[in-house]
Formats: structure tokens, C-alpha cells, sequence
């Protein structure tokens, strides 16, 4: 077993801790996703027997190998957070709980057909390009009412929030990205009162869980601060 491992995921669980806090906002209520990409199964393991449940995975070749694998570890809960090519929407649908990274109604209709009938519902957020970058994933803020109209058609789909990557700024820039997305969160959630499951705002990494805490945030994905720095 790890012990540094695991002492890094406490460290970061603390830090969550405290950034709630000093928000005024209750310990609970915002997620820890470990981002194991790039990351051997046992490292997944260790952390899962020590109680985390949510693990996070961009590449499908190197995270359907590890699902598989741990299988025996029926706690874990796989995210799917990486660019969705429409070729693997089906190992997608089949294998993992949440996907953090719709940005367009062809993708939600391809994940909603090939989900599987046993498995329970998808969790899908849609991924907002908040800055507008053009070398940005995401649909654009204008676009995101018709979006979620689109993906309320679909019966396999949980649709549970957004999902942001900020342009890679200064903090100030930063911060207001986040606090632009919770205003966008909060806008949709008053326009569609049929979406009783709109919960989840999925904003921060390793750098800056204090700022999208503070904001708003309810799922920080944190990767190297837990696992070191990837190669
Ligand atoms: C890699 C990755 C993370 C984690 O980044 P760290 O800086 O290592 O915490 C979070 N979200 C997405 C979409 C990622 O690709």
C-alpha cells in the first residue's frame, strides 16, 4: 500500500474541508473526483479501500483496461471526463456512471441509444466553453438552452449540471469564469424546473479548489495533487 498516497488524498479531503468552510458552505457539499488518468489500477485500488468513490478518466484505452480490473471494487463510481469522439460513445455508454463532457446533441443521442436497458441511468453534464476559446471544447454559452432541450428528449440521460475547463489565465479571469458558470447554472435551473436532478456544478482542479469552491463548485476534479505530477 501507498502510504504517501494516501496521505496526499487527505491532504487534498482537508483542503476541500476548509475551502467549504470558509465559504460558509456545508462539508459535504461539494464532491471529490480523483482524476486517475494515466494512473495504475492499484493506485485506483488503494484509494478506493480507503474510502474515495469517485475516480475520473479521459483516455477509454487506458481506462477500460482498469475498470475491467477492478471490477471486484464495486464502490467505485467511474467519470468519464475526457473529448468524446463519436466512435467510442458506445464503450462510453456501457462502462462508465457520469460523463462530464457533452457538448453536442449528436453525442448525448449515441451515449442515450447505447446505453445499456440494465444499467441505470447515465449521469450527463454538459460541458460549457465558458472563455469562448476557439481551441476549446464545450458548447458555447448562447447554445447551451437549446442543449439542454435537446438532451431532456433523452430517457437514458440524467442530466445533472455543467462542467468547465477555464482558459488558462491569470486568477482574477480565472475566478470569473467560475463565477460566471454558477450564474449560467443557476439561470438554467430557474428555466427548467423539470430538470429535478440539475445538482451538479463539476469546476476546479489541483490548482484551484479554494476559488471554485468559493464559487460555487460541487464536484472539484483533482488529479496530480493527489496521484503526483503525471508524466
Ligand atoms: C487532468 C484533468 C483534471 C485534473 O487536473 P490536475 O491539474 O492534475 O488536478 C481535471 N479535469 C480534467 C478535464 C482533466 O483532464
Amino acid at each position: 500500500m501507498d502510504l504517501a498516497l494516501i496521505e496526499r488524498w487527505q491532504a487534498v479531503l482537508t483542503q476541500l474541508k476548509q475551502a467549504s468552510c470558509d465559504s460558509n458552505r456545508q462539508t459535504d457539499s461539494v464532491q471529490l473526483l480523483a482524476v486517475s488518468k494515466t494512473k495504475p489500477a492499484a493506485a485506483v485500488a488503494t484509494l478506493a479501500k480507503a474510502g474515495q468513490q469517485h475516480f475520473g478518466e479521459n483516455y477509454l484505452q487506458d481506462a477500460l483496461p482498469k475498470i475491467k480490473d477492478l471490477k471486484q471494487h464495486s464502490t467505485i463510481i467511474w467519470h468519464f471526463i475526457g473529448h468524446i469522439q463519436r466512435n467510442k460513445t458506445r464503450d462510453i455508454a456501457q462502462n462508465f456512471a457520469w460523463v462530464h463532457t457533452i457538448e453536442r446533441s449528436l453525442i448525448a443521442k449515441r451515449l442515450n441509444d447505447q446505453r445499456p436497458e440494465n444499467l441505470p441511468k447515465l449521469n450527463v453534464l454538459i460541458q460549457v466553453n465558458i472563455d469562448e476559446e476557439i481551441s476549446k471544447s464545450g458548447c458555447l454559452p448562447d447554445e447551451l438552452d437549446k442543449l439542454i432541450n435537446d438532451i431532456k428528449q433523452y430517457k437514458k440521460l440524467e442530466l445533472r449540471g455543467l462542467m468547465i475547463i477555464p482558459a488558462t489565465q491569470k486568477e482574477p479571469s480565472k475566478n470569473s469564469a467560475f463565477v460566471r458558470t454558477k450564474k449560467l447554472f443557476d439561470e438554467a435551473k430557474n428555466k427548467h424546473p423539470d430538470l429535478t436532478n440539475w445538482d451538479t456544478l463539476s469546476m476546479g482542479m489541483s490548482a484551484d479548489i479554494q476559488p471554485a469552491v468559493f464559487a460555487g463548485s460541487t464536484m472539484v476534479r483533482v488529479g496530480s495533487a493527489i496521484f503526483g505530477k503525471r508524466d
